[in-house]
């Protein structure tokens, strides 16, 4: 019986072995790992990548998130409006600078933020719209930068999923996402479709002020050494970090390309099987103003808990993402949500169930977990 994983980062490695040791060779023989030219040149490179925006490592995806709320002097006694469905960390920031998440629900085709919602819970104390760009698409940020600009509040993109997806907006020019609002923010965790060997996350913005102020908050506030003008953080890239970063930056176009191919052919395989058809398998709705890079290929199941089993006994990796809404987490509690606040984000956190996804992953891969998904079907 043939396992298939859900992510295998060992096939990527295998095709960049020697190229990686070459890389952290440089880096032992220079012996600087903290920032230094090795991050400084990973970052010119990210700034490219991005179209020219300031690109500011930093030392986590969570990091990049909480250092972009501070820059906007976001504190206590404000309100930061985002998702309930999505990784804990785009609503534990707020908490982080002494702020409070204000959760609205999702669109149920894409389970991307609907900004229809977004309005309702703006009030005095708002200071800043958080979208998540989720799974590896955008959600619709014309609607969500038209509510900031009327709102004046600004928007920080959480795109930790999503780097080298492309928005194609109404002014009909495409946009990485991450660089249309304030700030984005990245992740470098080594799951992340750029992954690190470790920690590392980066903060874009078109913004030179807040660039400024995002590499002073990075190393304590300090403006030059020792001399600090406020209290910052210690989030700092890592130059082993940026050099695996450089090597696999140059690929992840590519990358992106082999998982959007990869999810096409999910799309015919499960329609093939007649899992589609029969409803037991819904995958979710891609945007027509985003494309998208496949951080997850995800589907909705009815009677998933059961389907997940069935796959586990049969060696097929999966992923539930996310079990239970943030609105939902004991730790925010005192935020005074109950169950039935966000009914499509709590039926998706019952539903979702994700695929085996990566650049490397074969048809005949493919093959099997639908093979396996149409068993635990049957067996339903
Ligand atoms: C991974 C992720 C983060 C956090 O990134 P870390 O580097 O793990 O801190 C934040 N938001 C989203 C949506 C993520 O997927």
């Amino acid at each position: 019986m043939d396992t298939v994983p859900q992510l295998d980062l060992k096939a990527q490695y295998a095709t960049l072995r020697e190229e990686m040791a070459q890389a952290l060779s440089a880096v032992l023989d220079s012996q600087y790992f903290v920032l230094g030219p090795t991050v400084e040149r990973f970052e010119a490179e990210m700034s490219a990548y991005l179209g020219g925006a300031h690109a500011i490592g930093c030392a986590s995806g969570t990091d990049a998130l909480i250092l972009s709320l501070a820059a906007l002097d976001i504190g206590p006694g404000h309100e930061v409006v985002t998702s309930p469905f999505t990784f804990f960390a785009t609503a534990s920031c707020a908490y982080k600078v002494g702020a409070r998440p204000v959760f609205v629900d999702v669109e149920a085709e894409t389970l991307q933020i609907d900004p229809a919602k977004v309005e309702a819970a703006i009030g005095p104390k708002t200071r800043a719209l958080l979208p998540v760009h989720l799974f590896g698409q955008c959600c619709d940020m014309d609607a969500m930068l038209a509510i900031g600009a009327r709102r004046k509040l600004p928007v920080v993109e959480d795109a930790c999923q999503a780097l080298s997806a492309q928005y194609l907006g109404q002014d009909g020019k495409p946009h990485q996402a991450g660089t249309m609002g304030a700030t984005g923010t990245y992740s470098f965790f080594p799951s992340k479709n750029l992954g690190g060997y470790g920690d590392g996350g980066l903060i874009a913005t078109g913004d030179d002020a807040l660039a400024v102020r995002l590499r002073k908050l990075r190393v304590h506030g300090a403006e030059t050494r020792y001399h600090h003008l406020e209290v910052g953080w210690n989030s700092r890239l890592d130059a082993l970090q940026a050099a695996v970063l450089s090597v696999k930056l140059k690929r992840l176009d590519a990358w992106s390309a082999a998982r959007a191919r990869n999810a096409d052919r999910y799309d015919h395989l499960l329609a093939d099987s007649g899992l589609i058809a029969t409803g037991k398998v819904r995958p979710l709705g891609r945007a027509q103003y985003s494309t998208h890079i496949f951080h997850q290929y995800t589907v909705r199941v009815a009677g998933r808990d059961r389907m997940a089993e069935h796959l586990r006994t049969r060696g097929i990796g999966h992923a539930i993402y996310y079990p239970v809404p943030l609105h939902l987490q004991e730790c925010f509690r005192d935020l005074g949500y109950r169950e039935g606040a966000f009914p499509v984000a709590e039926q998706a956190a019952r539903e979702v169930l994700s695929l085996p996804m990566y650049p490397e992953l074969t048809p005949a891969q493919q093959e099997r977990v639908v093979e396996e998904l149409g068993a635990a079907a049957k067996a339903a």
